[in-house]
């Protein structure tokens, strides 16, 4: 896994409101790789919507650089070329708000076809059935129902579908089974995993919820107050965590077994809640929650480092490496 399909130098997403200036995202750095998957993870008002919404283009970004297979990303949606535009898709979080309620599952399908163009030799009928038989929706049976009539689970199916239908290859999976019954979650996660060994997809997994992360990612990302804390190969973000945030977000995850319990790290306590974006604190912005707080917290901001290959952190905990 070395092909580097996107790539995201000091990323900034502002927005100018009455209160102040939200530093959604704030100089975010990272790399995506083929085939792989990357979940970025973090809680609401982290910015990991944000940054994907901005790689999608439904932002432009107010600073730093985003590439997709060398090509820019700067420019918002309605800028980008053609070919960005199919390549790069979405999946939201509600599949309800993402489908229109009046259009047949036949329609949704087919706009993406008519917009971006049906891929050659491929009949537009014949490449509906085929993204629905994709999603594991019969056809004969779903083509001509509506959204309003079918479960979340089953919309959320259609919603991966016309992401599908460009043939991209890389797909922004924002929250995708956090609206869902549990019950329906597991499917679709296996769903998306099938998918992404088939097509040979690269994802973006946008998540609060680490426990998905064990089966679904390559490698996790923490998002917190805009800027990311920690990236590291899955086996090692759970087993060996280095951010004082990751510990407390591990920590409070629930296990199914004993020896799960003790790979946890101890119970961390969390001081307070997630501050406002508009009003984030100078130094480590996570300052005024850290349980391992020092002087230099306050003040200064910390670096990313590297202290194993993949494995990078940002905390002067680790100033030295
Ligand atoms: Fe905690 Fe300081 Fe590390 Fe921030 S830099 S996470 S406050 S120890």
């Amino acid at each position: 896994m070395t092909e580097e399909i996107m790539r995201v130098e000091g990323l900034i997403k502002h927005f100018f409101t009455k209160q102040g200036t939200v530093r959604a995202v704030d100089k975010v750095s990272f790399s995506i790789f083929k085939g792989e998957t990357l979940g970025l993870v973090g809680e609401s008002g982290s910015g990991k919507t944000t940054v994907a919404h901005t790689l999608i283009g439904i932002y432009e970004p107010t600073g730093g650089k985003a590439y997709f297979k060398d090509q820019s990303l700067e420019k918002d949606y309605s800028g980008r070329s053609k070919n960005l535009k199919k390549e790069i898709r979405i999946v939201f979080q509600d599949p309800g708000s993402s489908l229109n309620p009046r259009w047949s599952i036949k329609q949704i399908l087919e706009l993406p076809l008519k917009v971006h163009g049906t891929p050659v030799n491929r009949d537009q009928m014949k490449r509906i059935t085929e993204l629905l038989n994709m999603v594991e929706l019969p056809p004969e049976e779903y083509l001509y129902k509506y959204p309003t009539t079918i479960g979340g689970g089953e919309k959320q199916m259609v919603a991966i579908a016309r992401a599908l239908a460009t043939d991209p290859s890389f797909i922004a999976l924002d929250e995708p089974t956090s609206a869902l019954d549990v019950s329906i979650q597991a499917k679709i996660i296996n769903l998306l995993i099938r998918l992404q060994k088939k097509f040979d997809l690269t994802y973006l997994f946008i998540t609060h919820d680490l426990s998905l992360m064990r089966n679904m990612a390559n490698r996790v990302a923490i998002m917190y107050l805009g800027k990311i804390s920690e990236v590291a190969p899955t086996v090692d973000f759970f087993q060996k965590p280095l951010h004082p945030y990751t510990k407390m977000l591990l920590s409070s995850i629930p296990v199914i077994s004993d020896d799960e319990e003790d790979l946890k790290p101890k119970k961390v306590i969390s001081r307070g809640e997630i501050p406002s974006p508009v009003n984030i604190p100078p130094g480590c912005s996570f300052h005024l929650r850290c349980p391992e707080k020092m002087a230099v917290c306050s003040k200064i901001d910390p670096e990313m480092v590297e202290i194993e290959e993949g494995h990078t952190v940002r905390c002067h905990l680790y100033a030295d490496g």
